[in-house]
C-alpha cells in the first residue's frame, strides 16, 4: 500500500512539528537520543516506547500520553486526513512525551532498531475480510514477524476489535509465532474484570466509541513476546 500525497498536504503537517517526526528512519536504534531532544533536561532516564499502528484520529493515544506521561507514545499512520486530526489534539494539549509517523507500518522494521520498542497497540485495524487479503491483516504473521524484530522481549501487544472473525484469527497468529496471551475477553466492556485492567484497556477509541454505542461487543487481548 503506497501513501497517498495529496498536493500541500506535507506543507500542511509540517506545520505541526516537533509531534510529526518527518524523518523517522534516521532515530532507527536511536528513539532515546530523539526524546532526549525533545524532553530536554525534564528526561534523564531512558523512557519506554509505546507504538500506536493505524492510530487514526489519534483519540486514544492522546488520552493515554497525557495520563501515561512517564512513557513516550508514537502514533502511526498512513491517512493525512485523519492524521492532521491527531497532530492538532497533539497541539492542542501541548503534549510533549508524543510523536507521530506519516507511514505505512510495512515500514517500521526500518524505523525502529531491535528491542526497542516496549508495547504495541493495535486498535480496530482493518479487518480486511477476504481470504485473498489476508496477508494486508495488522496481525498477519507477515507483520507479527516485523514487530518481533523491534519489541522487546516480554514486550505485549495490545489488540482491540469490534470484529470477531478478525479477533479468532489474530489469536492464532500470535500463539503460532511465540506470543503468549493473556487477559483475552470476548465482550471487554461487560467483563467484570474491566475495572481492574490495566488503562489502555478502559481508553476508548473513537471506533470503540462508535461500535460499543451501538451495543456491538468489543474483544481485546494481550499477546506477550515470549523470545
Ligand atoms: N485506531 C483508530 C481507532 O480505533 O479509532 C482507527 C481505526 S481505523 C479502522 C484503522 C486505521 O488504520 C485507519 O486510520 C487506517 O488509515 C490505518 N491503517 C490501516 N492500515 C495501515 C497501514 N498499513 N499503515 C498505517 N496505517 C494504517
Amino acid at each position: 500500500m503506497r501513501l497517498r500525497r495529496i498536493p500541500g498536504t506535507r506543507e500542511k503537517i509540517l506545520q505541526y512539528t516537533p509531534w510529526l517526526v518527518t524523518e523517522p528512519t534516521a532515530w532507527q536504534g536511536r528513539w532515546q537520543d530523539y526524546i532526549a531532544g525533545r524532553l530536554g533536561s525534564q528526561q534523564a532516564e531512558p523512557m519506554e516506547i509505546h507504538l500506536e499502528l493505524g492510530t487514526g484520529r489519534g483519540r486514544f493515544i492522546n488520552e493515554m500520553a497525557r495520563d501515561c506521561s512517564d512513557h513516550f507514545w508514537i502514533g502511526a499512520e498512513l491517512r493525512e486526513e485523519v492524521l492532521l486530526n491527531a497532530l492538532e489534539l497533539a497541539k492542542k494539549g501541548e503534549t510533549p512525551n508524543l510523536a507521530f509517523l506519516w507511514i505505512n507500518v510495512e515500514q517500521t522494521v526500518d524505523i525502529f532498531g531491535v528491542g526497542e520498542v516496549d508495547g504495541i497497540y493495535l486498535n480496530f485495524s482493518d479487518p480486511w475480510p477476504k481470504a485473498r487479503h489476508a496477508k494486508r491483516r495488522l496481525t498477519h504473521r507477515r507483520f507479527l514477524e516485523r514487530y518481533r524484530r523491534y519489541l522487546k522481549v516480554g514486550g505485549k501487544i495490545r489488540f482491540k476489535t469490534d470484529n470477531e472473525d478478525l479477533f479468532r484469527f489474530s489469536l492464532e497468529e500470535f500463539e503460532a509465532n511465540g506470543f503468549a496471551l493473556q487477559e483475552v475477553t470476548f465482550d471487554l466492556h461487560n467483563d467484570p474484570a474491566l475495572s481492574s485492567m490495566e488503562l489502555s484497556a478502559r481508553v476508548m477509541t473513537e471506533y470503540e466509541r462508535r461500535f460499543s454505542r451501538r451495543g456491538m461487543p468489543i474483544y481485546r487481548c494481550e499477546a506477550v513476546l515470549c523470545s
